[in-house]
């Protein structure tokens, strides 16, 4: 066997892959609807991109400091006192390609072989890689839909074990939606000190959540949790940046500077340009933010409706993010032309191959009962593609 074994534990990220494969049904002209990827349907508003194209034609083309440039770093340091009411300095930051970016240089940066990382299922689908290609040991730790799959203290105590460095939190959650409150955050913080371990706390939809529910970092809970949490967020969701691949992170300068070195050998600065612009998203106009939000809130409501009202369906109404997680388990062991749906996966295929829907199986998250609806959709194609899925469903027996 050529490739290494480090390669060979870990698969290709579903999500992009999805995605590649409804865009190479589209090149190949098949109409697919696709509630695959996670991306923001909208342009980078215009003062962003302005402020790029002056940076190039200003010539701001060449490296940088690895870990951003000076101005970057104190940018998002304002955002984090703005927004988080949390202080830190310049050398507790650093900007990597995307959040995918920062998990992973943050995992070689603080993991060692043996070490064990508590991600709560259901979970983004790069956290158990990231921390496998660290040489550490994933636990996952199911939660459930009644509990808005939200992590107990409960089961977050029993997971621990003496090899337990890290927890891995996500609010906004991809895929679930849910939002934590800050009395849970609390809660758990508890458990994080009473065994010393670190945490990381993925901000990415921290812009994204509805209902005028205040977000709350774990950091906030008080200076002791802070300095035992890494902050991860990132440009794409909240300024429609996907491309750019600019995210951060906050979290002790140690750790901080060892990503730094990691990022120095592998990619050096994220791309000169996009810092630049990513300047002029966090210090610029935020109104951008509230006009996609509108649009979200639109198609969660319109979603949800349309998903409860499918035979054997239910999903939580997601207080955060753009995405819905339905149980479409009733549908396991229905028939097809023969062939039995067992799983998220077969249910997944079935309806892009007959209903021309992509959708992420379940299983990519953890829990196989379940699959993910990406909302970054207009109305319109939302309607159609429920009303395909309605259709497919109807033909199983
Ligand atoms: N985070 C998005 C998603 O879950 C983008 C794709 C990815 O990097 O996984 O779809």
């Amino acid at each position: 066997m050529l490739v290494s074994q480090r390669i060979r534990a870990i698969k290709p990220s579903p999500t992009l892959a999805i995605n590649a494969k409804a865009v190479s049904m589209r090149q190949a002209g098949v109409d697919v609807i696709s509630f695959g990827v996670g991306e923001p349907d909208f342009d980078t508003p215009k003062h962003i991109r302005d402020e790029a194209v002056r940076a190039m034609e200003e010539g701001f083309t060449r490296y940088t400091a690895v870990s951003g440039i000076p101005e970057l770093k104190d940018a998002i340091i304002e955002k984090f006192r703005r927004d988080n009411n949390l202080s830190y300095e310049r050398d507790e930051v650093m900007v990597s390609c995307g959040g995918k970016h920062v998990l992973y240089n943050l995992a070689q940066a603080l993991l060692n072989p043996g070490d064990e990382v508590v991600i709560p299922a259901p979970y983004w689908v790069s956290y158990p890689p990231v921390v496998t290609l660290a040489g550490a040991d994933p636990v996952i730790v199911g939660t459930v839909e009644a509990d808005d799959f939200k992590l107990s203290t409960e089961s977050l105590e029993t997971a621990i074990t003496p090899r337990t460095k890290l927890l891995i939190l996500n609010s906004p959650s991809n895929p679930t939606g849910s939002v934590y409150t800050e009395s849970e955050l609390e809660a758990l913080a508890e458990v994080i000190l009473k065994y010393d371990i670190w945490v990381v706390s993925d901000e990415m939809y921290e812009k994204l959540i509805f209902d005028d529910r205040p977000f709350c970092s774990i950091a906030q809970v008080s200076e002791e949790v802070k300095s035992k949490t890494f902050v991860v967020n990132g440009l794409s969701k909240t300024y429609a940046m996907t491309g750019w691949r600019i995210g951060y992170a906050a979290g002790a300068r140690e750790i901080i500077a060892g990503m730094t070195k990691i990022q120095s050998q592998s990619t050096s600065n994220p791309n000169s340009i996009a810092q630049k612009a990513a300047v002029a998203a966090l210090n610029g106009p935020q109104d951008s933010i509230q006009a996609m939000l509108r649009a979200f809130d639109q198609r969660r409501i319109y979603l949800l409706q349309r998903l409860n009202a499918i035979t054997g369906v239910r999903c939580n109404l997601p207080g955060g993010a753009f995405y819905a997680f339905p149980n479409f388990s009733y549908y396991f062991n229905a028939k097809t032309e023969g062939t039995t749906i067992k799983n998220s996966t077969d249910l997944c295929e079935y309806l892009l191959t007959e209903a021309r829907v992509a959708l992420v199986p379940g299983i990519a998250f953890g829990d196989d009962n379940f699959v993910r609806f990406s909302y970054a959709t207009d109305l319109e194609t939302i309607k159609e593609g429920l009303d395909r899925i309605e259709g497919a469903l109807g033909k199983l027996v």
